[in-house]
């Protein structure tokens, strides 16, 4: 059997202090026997979970974690809980599929609210906004484009030049920006944490319990160095990294992508600045430019620079090279605010497919999958996992018609032509946003 590999960043998040991190739960020590096994206790695992365990109470469900919820790529984001596509497109097709994805994001939006409130989750839920945001002045044509086709969708939004954003952002380096209100920023290691902590008491769940591969006979055997779980059913809620788990998964492929944390700006920066609030910024390039976050708690978030990580490890000299990237862009967008340190620099992983459908449905007799999250996440992936485990308990559900809607994930080749296909894309999408960083 090959072992699968499991995410490896070596590095660490900024997103928690030591006072925030919960108790990991126990490991798994013994062989189990389950109804359902759930790997993966990121966005899509702990949805899958929870919606299975309401819909039947009797259900004997063990979810498993290579590291722990505050650990995954679900933690490491970047806390946008978007409710509107980031791309939308114009033809009658693209339009339907936007607006269904749109109400699909809005449901897990939703969902994760009722969440929080429901449990107490303390994980800085604000209904922000978020600002979408060009460098390169001149090229009017891409931010007219999205502007037309939120029209098209009756999203309200504003548009603002430089003069304008430097109010809201503190910063000239953007030419224009659309603002559109409908997106939440929160600190994602809460609130995934928080969510892996309050399950039904039908999901027993297992920490630093890593899965390393599944045996199918009458039934399916889940394997980890603890021990084997005996199950009639898997949910492979491990996004990325799946296809080491079900070789047979040709249709995505993981990439990993970086984020840094500044120290607290002094009551000194502060002032020079406008008076601002929280804000969040998505670049018109997701690949060449940087995502942005000015937090409540006066911090800077910059998530920038893509790389193929198809095992899921990224090591310290990747993690280090992109920390002096970081710092380098942060003084060009804030040449004015003097020393401001980065406290962490990490990275996660996404998984990518070519033509931006998810993967999604029953992949063979025995194991489901809510996977291929082509970068965003947070509301995304509890609608798919939740939905997921309403199909496969055969609940009727208006939404799961939506899901189809999104289409099937496209072929992808096997390495090495995989890896030249994602070096030409990248190289591609570096080149198109060059004047975005
Ligand atoms: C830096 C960064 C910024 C991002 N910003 C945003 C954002 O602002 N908004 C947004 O919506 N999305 C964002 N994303 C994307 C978002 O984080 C992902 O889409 C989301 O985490 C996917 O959720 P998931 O549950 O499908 O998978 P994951 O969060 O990847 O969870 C999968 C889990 O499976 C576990 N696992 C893997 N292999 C095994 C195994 N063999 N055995 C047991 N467990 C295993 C992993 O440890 C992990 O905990 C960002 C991602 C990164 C990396």
């Amino acid at each position: 059997m090959r072992y699968a590999s499991i995410p490896l960043n070596r590095n660490q998040h900024g997103w928690l202090s030591g006072q925030h991190y919960v108790t990991p739960h126990p490991t798994l020590s013994g062989d189990l026997t389950a109804d359902w096994v759930v790997i993966g206790s990121g966005f899509a695992g702990v949805a899958f979970a929870r919606r299975l365990a309401e819909i039947n109470p009797q259900l004997n469900i063990v979810m498993i974690e290579a590291d722990t919820a505050a650990e995954s790529s679900s933690a490491r984001n970047s806390g946008f809980v978007i409710g509107l596509p980031h791309n939308i497109g114009s033809s009658t097709a693209e339009l339907k599929r936007a607006n269904a994805y749109r109400t699909l994001l809005q449901e897990g939006v939703s969902q994760l609210e009722q969440l929080i409130k429901r449990h107490d989750i303390q994980c800085d839920w604000e209904n922000a906004g978020k600002y979408h945001c060009q460098v390169e002045q001149g090229n009017e044509a891409i931010l007219e484009e999205y502007a037309s086709h939120l029209a098209l969708m009756d999203e309200p939004y504003q548009i603002l030049e430089r003069d304008a954003l430097y109010k809201k952002l503190g910063t000239h380096f953007y030419s224009k920006g659309i603002f559109t209100p409908n997106c939440v920023l929160v600190n994602p290691a809460q609130l995934i944490s928080g969510l892996a902590h309050v399950l039904p008491e039908n999901v027993r769940c297992f920490d630093n319990t890593p899965a390393l591969g599944i045996r199918y006979g009458r039934q399916a055997e889940v394997i980890t160095p603890y021990g084997t779980i005996k199950t009639a059913k898997v949910m492979l809620a491990t996004n990325a990294l799946s296809p080491e788990i079900l070789p047979g998964i040709n249709c995505q492929a993981a990439m990993a992508t970086f984020a840094s944390m500044t120290e607290p700006l002094s009551a000194g920066q502060m002032a020079s600045l406008p008076a601002m609030q929280s804000w969040g910024l998505t670049p018109v390039n997701a690949i060449a430019g940087a995502t942005f976050r000015f937090t409540a708690d006066w911090r800077f978030l910059i998530r920038q620079h893509v790389i193929p990580a198809l095992r899921g490890q990224v090591d310290e000299k990747q993690t280090h090279r992109v920390a002096l990237r970081h710092q380098k862009f942060f003084k060009k967008v804030f040449p004015t605010l003097g020393e401001v340190k980065l406290a962490r620099t990490w990275s996660g992983t996404i998984a990518v497919t070519r033509n931006g459908a998810p993967v999604w449905g029953q992949l063979n007799k025995f194991v489901y999958t809510a996977g291929g999250c082509n970068g965003a996440g947070v509301s995304k992936q509890t609608v798919a996992g939740s939905l997921l485990a309403d199909r496969a308990l055969n609940q009727d559900n208006g939404l799961i018609a939506a899901m189809e809607s999104l289409g099937e994930a496209n072929f992808l080749p096997p390495s090495p032509l995989l890896d030249l296909g994602i070096a030409g894309s990248l190289l591609k999408e570096r080149f198109l946003g060059r004047k975005e960083t």
